[in-house]
């Protein structure tokens, strides 16, 4: 018996959308090893992993049904060197939580109901998932991803056979949601990009994740269209040398207002499962 990822309707009705074979999803029972290799792979393995927090909650997006154990991912950095650094980390991202909430270096201040710092894995996530600004729900709640393009990348991620979808760190490049959801402006992006950068170089995740256009120039400092940016491998380098795999694909959000992206979307997120699955093997 395996467990496997549990969707809801509504989400099987989005990833047969989005051309993902869903048939095998929420299956109960696997009689023997998952076939692979077809691009629509059949065994969600969710993990929950993570290794115990002290942050904030995961974004009930990412959050895994039914817990299963941990699988060993040999390449990460050990959990747990871990105690002195885990803590460091947390009260580094606690204060950095603390910094977003009152924060007034840019004019979208004004235009918040809350602030939304980044939450999810606090150390060493599998994934660092980036997206362009809070949603109506994440504005009014403080936590990203809470709305339906939050479910739609849980239900990709997962159809996609991407390992431990619950270890993961989910963050924005404004943390301040514009009034009307307008994409922001250079200098809005400039004033809070530092927040990103050190999210970060404290999370130390394995992958990042950019979520359409403004998060992929973000993250990569490019100025190239979404469609020259996606897939990947990019690199994200930090200050101290710090490196760390990106990869780039259509925002969920756009997903679910716009069709055209949703075939290119599906492909992206395969062929990341294959390189983080390859990159774990
Ligand atoms: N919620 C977020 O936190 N970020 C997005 O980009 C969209 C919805
Ligand atoms: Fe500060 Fe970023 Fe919010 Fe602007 S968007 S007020 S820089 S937290």
């Amino acid at each position: 018996m395996k467990p496997r990822v549990l969707l809801s309707p509504l989400q099987l009705a989005w990833l047969a959308e989005l051309g993902a074979d869903t048939h095998w999803l929420n299956a109960r029972e696997s009689s023997g090893p998952p076939p692979v290799g077809n691009g629509a792979p059949p065994g969600v393995s969710p993990g929950t992993g993570a290794a115990p927090q002290t942050g904030p909650a995961l974004p009930r997006a990412l959050q895994a049904r039914p817990p299963v154990s941990r699988s060993p991912v040999p390449d990460r950095a050990p959990a747990a060197a871990s105690g002195e650094m885990a803590t460091l980390a947390a009260a580094d991202l606690d204060a950095l939580s603390q910094a977003v909430q009152v924060c007034t270096r840019c004019p979208l201040h004004a235009q918040r109901s809350r602030a939304v710092p980044g939450a999810g894995v606090r150390s060493h996530p599998l994934y660092f998932i980036v997206g362009e600004q809070p949603g109506i729900e994440d504005d009014a709640s403080g936590m990203p991803f809470q709305g339906d393009p939050g479910t739609l990348l849980q239900a990709m991620m997962a159809a996609a056979r991407l390992p431990e979808v619950d270890s993961a760190y989910l963050t924005n490049v404004v943390k301040c949601r514009a009034v009307g959801g307008q994409v922001p402006d250079a200098g809005e992006i400039a004033a809070c990009l530092p927040y990103l950068h050190q999210e970060i170089a404290q999370v130390r995740p394995r992958w990042i994740l950019a979520l359409g256009k403004t998060a992929a120039q973000a993250i990569l400092g490019s100025t190239r269209e979404l469609d020259a940016l996606r897939g990947g491998p990019h690199t994200w380098s930090g200050p101290d040398g710090h490196t760390v795999p990106v990869w780039v694909t259509h925002h969920p959000a756009s997903l679910l207002v716009r069709s055209a992206g949703k075939p290119e979307a599906w492909r992206d997120m395969v062929a990341f499962g294959q390189a983080v699955r390859a990159a774990q093997a």
